[in-house]
């Protein structure tokens, strides 16, 4: 199957090569800055107007071209910048407008230079070696990751001894048979440090479909995930380890001097720590994920389906006391990762429907309360049965009860028949860029 993986890494970057970095940042930003003041305007235009559908809303294309046409008098500077950098930013724009239509962002801001240095994006000639990488108008770039990023065709003899070395040990946990293709790189600055990260289309063999034990997962904000045979992933709670540490942090920044070096320095702390926050993470839900999809183990042990609760993530972050803890484990994004991974690792993955009372049953006669329960319980406790267990541990069993009651119905397109098992959905996939 054809996969499009994105890769992110940290560049080691010489002096020229960041200056450059810092013109092309420059460049979209004044290109997405001044697309977006082209935008406002039209929308201004179209309210103010008897017939509204005669002021035609620039795209992106409309946009560049347009800026195309200034550059040579206007803006002669632009020249020094790759072509790429203005185009994808203005592609960005239109993005930030859709995702502002379908109520998925806030109206697109300007974006200030002091806000950070920001990114930009480079399609064409990408090349990549085992230690580094060849962005156009920047050149070739060392990176700090030896070995991570995918290799494509166009090597050297050199290069290709140490692909081959390096085509063993390559760690994606998916065998990766054909060459990489690198669609576009993305340079962004953080907290002092560059990375990039790259689009990279891939051909992978078709996984094979996992046979293991099925697993349910409880998705919590006391424990980031409770697995149906007991395994426990804790939460970091990078955000309130840190959070303090935040607070104070930009209390100081508060009190600083404007335009002091001692303002821009304790700018340059806040950044870190939520840059660190932001790492530990990302790194938690990666290995939670990797850990219910067991990539790394052979196939008979891998879960041949993983059921989760279909929360309502955006539902959930409304309720403001709720809304920082899911924030900080980042629930839409566990979920996200499952998904592809799932994809690539060959389980299946279903999601519970909102009204499947997986807190509520007995793991055990799967009976339900007479009195609800009370979300504040942390013990299960059946008065039917009698049975008493962690109730995020009863949760997650139910879900694999509800897949092992329903598989029969699940015919075999995975779709479901009967209105029983309407409780249980089929997690569709997106073709999208995946980060691991
Ligand atoms: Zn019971």
């Amino acid at each position: 199957m054809e996969i499009i993986r994105g890769y992110k890494t940290e560049l080691d970057l010489n002096n020229q090569q960041r200056t450059r970095c810092w013109q092309h940042a420059g460049c979209a930003r004044f290109a997405y800055n001044w697309g977006l003041a082209r935008k406002q305007a039209a929308y201004a235009a179209r309210q103010a107007a008897a017939d509204p559908q005669s002021v035609k809303i620039p795209t992106a294309m409309d946009l560049h071209k347009a800026l195309n046409a200034l550059k040579p008098t206007a803006f002669p500077w632009m020249y020094q910048s790759s072509k790429c950098a203005p185009q994808e930013a203005l592609r960005d724009l239109d993005t930030a407008f859709s995702n502002f239509f379908a109520r998925r962002a806030k109206y697109p801001k300007f974006k200030k230079r002091s806000k950070g240095i920001g990114s930009f994006t480079l399609t064409g000639a990408i090349h990549v070696g085992p230690d580094w990488i060849q962005l156009p108008h920047i050149g070739k770039v060392r990176l700090f990751e030896h070995g991570y990023l995918p290799q494509d065709t166009h090597l050297d003899t050199q290069d290709r001894k140490t692909r081959k070395k390096r085509k063993q040990k390559h760690r994606t946990g998916i065998g990766v048979t054909e060459p990489a293709h690198y669609l576009s790189a993305t340079v962004s600055e953080h907290a002092g440090h560059w990375f990039v990260s790259v689009q990279v289309k891939q051909i992978v063999p078709e996984p094979e479909p996992a046979t293991g034990e099925s697993i349910g997962v409880d998705l919590g904000i006391k424990t980031l995930a409770v697995c149906s045979d007991g395994r426990e992933i804790p939460n970091p709670k990078a955000m309130r380890g840190n959070l303090g540490k935040l607070q104070r942090t930009q209390r100081h920044h508060s009190k600083k001097q404007k335009g002091s070096n001692n303002r821009k320095k304790s700018k340059q702390e806040v950044a870190r720590i939520h840059y660190r926050v932001g790492c530990i993470r990302e790194d938690a839900l990666h290995q939670a994920t990797a850990q219910m999809t067991a990539k790394a183990k052979p196939i008979s042990e891998r879960p041949q389906a993983i059921i989760l609760e279909d929360l309502n993530v955006g539902g959930m972050l409304k309720n403001h006391k709720l809304a920082q803890a899911i924030a900080d484990v980042g629930l839409g994004e566990f979920r996200r990762q499952m998904t592809y991974k799932a994809r690539w690792y060959g389980n299946r993955l279903y999601a519970a429907h909102r009204f499947f009372p997986s807190t509520q049953l007995c793991s055990q006669c799967h009976r339900l309360p007479t009195v609800p329960l009370d979300l504040s319980v942390r013990t299960y406790q059946c008065e039917h049965c009698g049975l008493v267990l962690d109730r995020d541990l009863n949760a997650a069993r139910n879900l694999v009860w509800l897949y092992t009651a329903s598989s029969a119905e699940i015919n075999a397109c995975g779709e479901i028949v009967r209105p029983i098992v309407l409780a249980l959905a089929a997690v569709s996939v997106k073709q999208e860029p995946n980060t691991e």
